[in-house]
């Protein structure tokens, strides 16, 4: 078999209200859905962060990929990472070129008609736990949203674990002065008890100083961890020797290269996998071989994700058993999705689809719809706040 072509289409899904974060604000979620044609009548689905850049970043990458045979990843891979971290070619960014490598696998389980999962070692679990990403948000047009006390996240968290049936809660804090967003956890914990997991990351903006001082005032909630408090592995490891919360990041590791000065550094507890800042599921296969054999804790990222790389992640998650975390998850703030069959939450999990390959087909009219909307506002992503024109994340009093 031959890849043939690939093709690019970006989407914008709105978010159902605003969410806020240390950088700014998302009004949705802007993805760009691969299509890699090849010569048997096969059809891969990918799908990756971002619009316009990445799209021209992957037609950069095709020519490596044309004529290639999609069940080659290794080989495929090894093209795309000889490019990486040079800095001068779009074609070794894995942003875009893990969008092919997930196409690949689709291709892989259509032509053995057989579930992605059963490829990469058979499932574990078929019910996959996610955390809830819970941000303090703007008001959204319908009129919903609006949380930026800690009452109001209480409301929502409750009205969330009501709906989704979620057992982990995410903070993402930095929004507000740090004193606010103990008090929300504070909150949290003493509405919900010990049996709801909380994590809080405020995206490396606290200064060392301030990442010890909030994260000893934390302590006595019992948080799964802290996710970067702090900028570097410099930042992370100074950090981690004065305090007894776990530590996660998906800033200072990620990539395969990051891990041991992070484990020499002891920046780290636990390691936020990515499908697509790793460079696809065979390299995040190999991470979760490296969190093992370190005993270092393994999570999983969530960029508001859609449903095609969604399902890529429930077939990494179903088939890794050594996952010691529920997964991110922005899925609840969409307000569609572009797959025929868009997935649900029961008891805070979704399920494995058990279809060939990653097991979704795309909506052929959502697709036109939420690209319509895309070319019409662009990226849902503004590394800004309209609300906070002089506001810089670096707070001194803080
Ligand atoms: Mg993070």
């Amino acid at each position: 078999m031959k890849i043939t072509d690939v093709e690019t289409i970006t989407v914008t899904v709105p978010f159902e209200a605003p969410i806020r974060w240390a950088f700014g604000v998302r009004t949705g979620t802007t993805r760009t859905i691969v299509k890699v044609y090849t010569d048997e009548g096969i059809v891969g689905l990918g799908e990756t962060y971002g619009g316009k850049e990445t799209a021209i970043g992957i037609q950069h990458c095709k020519p490596l990929i044309i004529g290639e045979d999609p069940f080659k990843i290794e080989r495929i891979v090894a093209k795309f990472r000889g490019f990486s971290g040079r800095g001068v070619l779009p074609v070794g960014n894995p942003l875009y070129f893990s969008a092919l490598e997930i196409a690949c696998w689709d291709i892989i389980g259509k032509a053995l008609n057989t579930p992605l999962c059963n490829i990469l070692g058979g499932a574990c679990r078929r019910k996959i736990p996610f955390s809830a990403f819970v941000f303090y948000r703007y008001k959204g047009e319908s009129g919903v949203g609006g949380e930026s006390t800690p009452q109001d996240i209480v409301k929502y968290c409750s009205d969330l674990i009501d709906k989704c049936g979620f057992k982990v809660l995410k903070l993402k804090g930095g929004v507000f002065n740090p004193k606010v967003e103990i008090e929300t956890i504070k909150e949290l914990r003493e509405t919900f008890g010990e049996e709801i997991g909380l994590r809080i990351d405020p995206n490396a903006i606290w200064s060392v100083e301030t990442s010890i001082r909030v994260i000893k005032a934390l302590e006595k909630y019992n948080l799964e961890y802290v996710e970067d408090p702090t900028w570097n592995l410099e930042g992370m490891a100074q950090v981690r020797k004065k305090v007894s919360v776990p530590l996660s990041t998906n800033m200072c590791v990620i990539s395969l290269d990051h891990v041991p000065p992070a484990i020499r550094l002891g920046a780290i507890d636990v390691i936020l996998a990515d499908l697509f800042q790793w460079g696809g599921i065979l390299n995040s296969k190999k991470l979760a071989a490296i969190a093992e054999t370190f005993q270092l804790g393994l999570s999983m990222h969530s960029n508001a994700e859609l449903g095609v790389s969604t399902a890529a992640m429930l077939h990494f998650a179903a088939s890794t058993p050594y996952l010691t975390y529920a997964l991110d998850q922005h899925y609840h703030h969409h307000v569609d999705d572009v797959i025929t069959k868009p997935f649900v939450y029961e008891d805070g999990c979704m399920t494995l689809p058990d279809g060939p390959g990653l097991g979704v087909e795309l909506d052929e009219d959502k697709i036109e719809k939420y690209s319509k909307l895309y070319k019409e506002k662009g990226e849902a992503r503004h590394t800004f706040d309209p609300y906070r024109p002089d506001w810089v994340p670096m707070q001194p009093s803080w």
